[in-house]
C-alpha cells in the first residue's frame, strides 16, 4: 500500500485523500488547527454555530458534479443541506434607489427574472446565459467529463474580462452592474477576472443554490471519517514547518514538534505562498517560485456574526446582496475608509429544525487587507484594545447599513462576533486573509497558472489555489491531483461508472 502525506486539512486535502484512500492509499493528514476544516470550521458561542468561510453551496442538485463526487464518495446522504427558495435564490438590493431584485435559480426562471426587471434587454439576457453555459462546457471536469488533454483549447471569450464579457450583451448599466452581482464570490477585479470564472460561478448557483444546515464542519468530518475508514488518519494540531527535498524528490515532512513523516507521496494543500518557504532552498526553479510568490492574493473580508434574540427575526432562505448604488459592484475592494463597506452579502444559515425565526446571521463585507496591516505582527486573542475598538466600528457600520434594508434587525440582536482578514489569515494560513486562493488575471493568465503536479517528482498540489476555489473547485481540483498518481481521467471515469447521471 502506497502512502501519501497531505499538508494542510481544509476541504481540499480532506477531499483529496478521501479520494486516494478510495483508491486505497494510506493517507495521513496532517493539520495545523486542532480542528479540521479549513473554510469549513465552525465555531458555537452561546449555543449558536457559525461557518467561518463556506456558507453558499452549488452542484449540490441531482446529477450535480458536486454531489455525485459526494455519492461516490458514500457520504452524501449524510452531508446537511437545504436548498434556497426555488423563486429567490438570491435577493439583491441597491439602497441609493430602492431597487431590489428577486432573482430564481434555474436557468429559464433565472433569464425570466431578468427578462421582466429588463424586458428591453432579453435577447441581450439570453445570449448573455447561453455564453455563460457555452463556457462553462469548455471546462470537461465541471461536468465530470472526462478530458482528452490536460491542455485545453479555450474559445477566445475564455479569458476576456468579465465585466467586458457582461457589456458585449447588454446596455443597460444597471443591468450590467446586477449581472455582476456575484462578484464577492470569487474576488472580480475589473479588465482582469477572467469570464471563465465568471461564467462558472453563476451557472454553478443559477442551477440550485443551496447552504449549510447546522454547522459546516460536518462535510469535514465526514470526508475525515472516509479517510480513517480506508486506514488513514487526520492528525490536527501539528503544523508543518519544513518538507526536506534532495534530488527533486521529497524525503520527508516535518512538524513543529520534530516529527518528521514519510510517504511515497506528498500533496500540498496549503497556500503556495505558505508552502514555499517550508521547502528546501532550491527544490523548485527559481521563476516558479518568484513567480507565486510574487502573484496577487485575492481580496479579504470582515465577517458580522448575528446572534438574535429568539422569536424577533424572521428565517430567511436565500441569499442576500445590498449594495450601496449601481456602478460599485467591481470596486467594493477599492474603497476608502468613509464609504466602507460598499456593499454586503448576508444570509441566516438554517439550523436543524428551522421554524419561522432565524437564531443567526453571517454578513461578509469585502476588505483589503493593508485595513490591518498595522495588526500584523499580532495573533489571535492578543491584538490589543484599539484592534478591539476598531472591530466594533466596523461592526456598527454594517449594522446600519443593514438597518437600511430591515429597520428593525437592531432591536433583535443579542449579541455579535466578528472576524476581519486578521482572523482568516491566522485559521487558514492564507496569505493576507485572501479568500479564494490568487486572484486570475485574463490578461496574464500564466502568472496564477498552477498545475498540480510539481518539477519535485513525488510532490503535488492541491486546494483553491490551483484551479478554482469554493464548494466546486475545490473538489474538482482534488480529482486532478489524484489523477497526477493514476492517470488522467481515471478518478472521472470511475465516479462516471460508479455515479451515472
Ligand atoms: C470568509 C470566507 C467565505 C467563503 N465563502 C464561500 C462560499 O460561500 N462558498 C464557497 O464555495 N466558497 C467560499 N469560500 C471559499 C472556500 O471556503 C475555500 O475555497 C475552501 O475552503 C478552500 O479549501 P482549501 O482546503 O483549499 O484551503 P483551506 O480551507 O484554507 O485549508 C487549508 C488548511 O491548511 C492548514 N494549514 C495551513 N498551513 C499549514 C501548515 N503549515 N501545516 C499544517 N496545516 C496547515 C490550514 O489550517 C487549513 O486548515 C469562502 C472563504 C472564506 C475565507
Amino acid at each position: 500500500m502506497e502512502n501519501v502525506i497531505i499538508i494542510g486539512g481544509g476541504f481540499g486535502g480532506l477531499t483529496t485523500g478521501a479520494l486516494l484512500a478510495r483508491e486505497g492509499m494510506r493517507v495521513t493528514v496532517i493539520e495545523q488547527n486542532r480542528t479540521i476544516g479549513g473554510g469549513l470550521q465552525s465555531f458555537t458561542r452561546q449555543g449558536v454555530a457559525f461557518e467561518t468561510g463556506m456558507h453558499i453551496l452549488g452542484g449540490l442538485g441531482e446529477g450535480g458534479s458536486v454531489r455525485r463526487i459526494f455519492q461516490y464518495l458514500g457520504i452524501m446522504d449524510k452531508v446537511r443541506i437545504q436548498r434556497c427558495d426555488m423563486d429567490c435564490m438570491d435577493e439583491v438590493t441597491y439602497l441609493a434607489t430602492g431597487d431590489v431584485y428577486r432573482l430564481p435559480q434555474g436557468r429559464e426562471a433565472f433569464a425570466g427574472a431578468l427578462c421582466r426587471y429588463f424586458p428591453a434587454e432579453s435577447d441581450g439576457i439570453h445570449r448573455y446565459l447561453q455564453a455563460c453555459y457555452d463556457l462553462s462546457e469548455e471546462v470537461d471536469t465541471f461536468y465530470l467529463r472526462p478530458t482528452p488533454s490536460v491542455f485545453a483549447m479555450h474559445s477566445k471569450r475564455f479569458l476576456q474580462p468579465a465585466d467586458e464579457f457582461i457589456a458585449d450583451f447588454v446596455g443597460d448599466p444597471r443591468l450590467r452592474d446586477l449581472l455582476a452581482y456575484m462578484n464577492p464570490m470569487y474576488g472580480g477585479v475589473p479588465g482582469h477576472t477572467p469570464a471563465y470564472v465568471h461564467a462558472l460561478i453563476n451557472v454553478l448557483y443559477i442551477s440550485g443554490q443551496y447552504h449549510f444546515v447546522g454547522r459546516s464542519q460536518h462535510l469535514a468530518e465526514l470526508l475525515a471519517e472516509v479517510i480513517r475508514q480506508h486506514g488513514g488518519e487526520v492528525v490536527t494540531g501539528q503544523r508543518v514547518i519544513s518538507v526536506r527535498v534532495a534530488d527533486r524528490l521529497v524525503d520527508y515532512v516535518e512538524t513543529a514538534d520534530g516529527t518528521r513523516y514519510r510517504g511515497d507521496y506528498y500533496i500540498s494543500s496549503i497556500h503556495t505562498k505558505t508552502l514555499l518557504p517550508l521547502l528546501s532552498e532550491g527544490a523548485l526553479s527559481k521563476a516558479y517560485v518568484n513567480r507565486l510568490a510574487n502573484a496577487p492574493v485575492n481580496y479579504s473580508a470582515f465577517i458580522l456574526y448575528l446572534v438574535f434574540k429568539p422569536g424577533t427575526f424572521p428565517y430567511i432562505n436565500h441569499t442576500g446582496y445590498i449594495q450601496d448604488d449601481y456602478g460599485q459592484i467591481w470596486n467594493h475592494a477599492t474603497y476608502d475608509a468613509a464609504t466602507w463597506p460598499r456593499g454586503l452579502m448576508y444570509l441566516t444559515p438554517p439550523t436543524e429544525n428551522q421554524g419561522k425565526w432565524a437564531a443567526r446571521m453571517t454578513v461578509n463585507c469585502l476588505m483589503n487587507w493593508s485595513e490591518v496591516e498595522r495588526w500584523e505582527q499580532t495573533r489571535v486573542g492578543n491584538r490589543g484594545a484599539d484592534y478591539e475598538a476598531w472591530k466594533r466600528e466596523q461592526a456598527e457600520r454594517i449594522i446600519d447599513k443593514l438597518e437600511r434594508r430591515f429597520p428593525y434587525i437592531r432591536e433583535c440582536i443579542t449579541t455579535f462576533y466578528t472576524a476581519s482578514p486578521l482572523t482568516i489569515r491566522d485559521y487558514y494560513g492564507s496569505p493576507e486573509g485572501s479568500l479564494y486562493g490568487y486572484s486570475k488575471d485574463g490578461l496574464d493568465p500564466a502568472r496564477t497558472l498552477i498545475a498540480p503536479a510539481t518539477k519535485v517528482r513525488n510532490l503535488l498540489l492541491s486546494g483553491q489555489c490551483v484551479n478554482l476555489h469554493g464548494i466546486c473547485g475545490v473538489p474538482l481540483t482534488a480529482i486532478n491531483t489524484a489523477e497526477c498518481i493514476f492517470g488522467l481521467n481515471t478518478i472521472i471515469n470511475k465516479i462516471n461508472a460508479a455515479v451515472p447521471t
